[in-house]
């Protein structure tokens, strides 16, 4: 059977990625330099300690194990953090991405798919975006991703080097078996500090970030993706890349918006309890509204969702913020 190495394999979406690998029969190498990454989530496989930039310590690792394939996560993922300090957005995205490339060009080539991020299309003109849509980021992060990809596409015609990136629209929810979940610090994402003011009514309340955009209670609207959803279809990404088909970019969601409004209703009806909340000004960058279209994905990869309806999302998610706290 074959052997994937993870790199960012000790964080969120990487140990979903992890363990869907191991029940599908692959071996499982996570590289991860555990900046953001824990220790305890590597649970599906060997562990090389290991930053992406790094390119002797990368070099060594896939001598050692010698994987079929690369799936790369190790990246820095908080937009806000990205205006604030571009550099090391272009230094942990950029470079780390560089230097993977570089050794897989060098050790022999073995396909790579990474994480990419709706990010790439800024603000969309139209909705559900295409990956036809043209690719226009607002800020760092989103650059550093679509520099990934223009890197990629380079390496391929000069290397021979096969990819995919796959474009996360809004990764949320957590292992159904509450083995893994999403542990950010700090956390900045809808869903965990929504969920969090519940746990904790008396001592925070979420901000809403703006409730005048353009949409039908004037919140902003996303496509939520669940977690194992997004791990089935890496999996897939690896097998068709094994298969010698084309390199590309894909767009991963579930093809339906919810605002942020609904999520905060969703999680008053799956908790049973109140969501404390105050409406804030609008976050700078946010488009009002971001909804994929999956269709090349199912077409593609032939991937379909099964975990991504909302009260599963939010359930899911929830237990796992339980067991956190536990
Ligand atoms: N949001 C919010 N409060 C929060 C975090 C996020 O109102 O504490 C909003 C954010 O402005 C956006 C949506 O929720 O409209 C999703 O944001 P998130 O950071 O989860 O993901 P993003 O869309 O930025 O990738």
């Amino acid at each position: 059977m074959s052997t994937i190495l993870v790199t960012g394999g000790a964080g969120y979406i990487g140990s979903h990625v992890c363990k869907y690998l191991a029940q599908q029969g692959y071996t499982v190498v996570v590289y991860d330099n555990l900046s953001t990454g824990h220790r305890e989530m590597v649970r599906w496989g060997a562990f090389e300690h290991g930053d992406v930039r790094d390119d002797a310590r990368l070099r060594s690792v896939l001598r050692k194990h010698k994987p079929d394939g690369v799936i790369h996560f190790a990246s820095s993922i908080s937009v806000g953090e990205s205006v604030m300090d571009p550099g090391a957005y272009y230094e942990n995205n950029v470079l780390g991405s560089l230097r993977i490339m570089q050794v897989l060009a060098q050790e022999g080539v073995r396909p790579l798919v990474a994480s990419g991020s709706a990010a790439v299309y800024g603000l969309p003109e139209t909705v559900p975006v295409r990956e036809t849509c043209p690719t226009s980021p607002i800020n760092p992060y989103g650059r550093t991703k679509l520099i990934m990809e223009w890197m990629l596409e380079d390496f391929a015609r000069a290397h021979g080097l096969p990819w995919m990136v796959l474009r996360y629209f809004n990764a949320a929810g957590a292992d159904p078996e509450g083995e893994t979940g999403e542990s950010h610090d700090p956390e900045t994402h809808l869903i965990p500090n929504v969920l969090k003011a519940v746990r904790f009514p008396e001592a925070c309340q979420v901000s809403l970030f703006g409730d005048d955009y353009p949409t039908p209670d004037g919140t902003c609207i996303r496509d939520y993706i669940h977690v194992m959803d997004l791990a089935s279809a890496h999996v897939l990404a690896c097998e068709h890349l094994l298969q010698g088909r084309p390199s590309q970019s894909i767009n991963l969601g579930s093809g339906q918006g919810f605002s942020v409004r609904e999520i905060v209703q969703a999680a008053e009806n799956v908790t049973g309890h109140k969501v404390p909340f105050v409406i804030k000004a609008r976050r700078a960058g946010d488009p009002a509204r971001l909804v994929a279209d999956p269709a090349k994905a199912r077409q593609v990869l032939n991937w379909q969702t099964r975990f991504s309806d909302l009260e599963n999302i939010l359930a899911t998610a929830w237990a796992w913020e339980q067991k956190k706290a536990r």
